[in-house]
């Protein structure tokens, strides 16, 4: 039997409910070939700490990120999801990209994702950065969602993780209620079908996959984030799976049980 690949996407500062089937056919087909599990993040309801913890378990008291200045940051010590994948079988090859510098830029105030240069330079582990917080997440997204198409035909990477941060960039420009909003909300998700394509002509092949996607926070109808509001707490984990069942999950998780039980499905 192949192994399982995972491919977790997440879409910063995505509204669940905002996030039609009119404007995100992509993430509503997944939605129905899938299961949702619903989370509730703490405050702050910040990017910086709530990626920190889905991506590592840590809670924000264990990381020491309290917003995305990332002073006080103790995740050199905490593995992520991948670097995790990685240890715990050293064959599995892994994959991140991600427009937003703390995520994965080994130059910048993270990075969340360890950089593992070593493993870089053995082609175990692929990194794609790009700066939207310069050149703005329209077209920066666009070239994640590009490479990552790419590196999953291409690759087949054990464990992925693809980031995309136009809809939250929206957001705070907009607000949730308004037009852009939703057309970032569309944009992203055609990035996110481009992606599923890709696993689905693996799948086809044979291979086991899992795709789950999630988000750190919601938005507030008149845009921002960081307090405890029911539309910026609501957050999901949409888990889908080819050629293998999903594991049962509860309907609700703690954040810090993401990578956790990622890691579980992985074997
Ligand atoms: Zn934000």
């Amino acid at each position: 039997m192949d192994r399982l690949h995972v491919l977790v996407v997440g879409i910063d500062g995505l509204r669940f409910d905002l996030a039609t089937a009119e404007r995100a056919p992509h993430l509503r087909g997944l939605v129905a070939r899938g299961v949702t599990t619903w989370m509730t993040i703490p405050v702050p309801t910040i990017s910086g700490p709530v990626w920190a913890t889905l991506l590592t378990g840590a809670t924000a008291a264990e990381h020491g990120i309290s917003d995305n200045t990332f002073v006080g940051s103790r995740l050199a010590g905490i593995p992520d999801l991948l670097s995790r994948a990685f240890f715990a079988d050293p064959t599995r090859s892994t994959f991140a990209a991600a427009a937003w510098p703390p995520f994965v830029d080994p130059a910048g105030i993270g990075p969340v994702i360890h950089a593992r240069d070593e493993q870089r330079r053995a082609e175990r582990h692929r990194v794609i950065a790009r700066d939207g917080e310069t050149y703005g997440y329209r077209t920066e997204d666009a070239e994640i969602a590009a490479f990552s198409a790419a590196a999953l035909a291409g690759a087949g990477p054990d464990v992925s993780f693809v980031y995309f941060s136009g809809v939250d960039e929206a957001g705070h420009v907009y607000g949730a209620i308004s037009r852009q909003y939703v057309e970032a909300i569309s944009r992203t998700d055609a990035h996110l079908g481009r992606l599923l394509a890709a696993v689905a002509e693996r799948a086809r092949a044979g291979e086991r996959w899992l795709v789950a996607v999630t988000t750190d926070h919601g938005h507030l109808d008149g845009g921002g984030h960081g307090g405890g509001e029911p539309e910026v707490a609501a957050s999901f984990v949409t888990r889908a799976a080819w050629n293998v069942e999903l594991d049962a999950w509860p309907d609700q998780i703690e954040p810090t049980e993401l990578t956790p039980r990622l890691l579980a499905a992985l074997g």
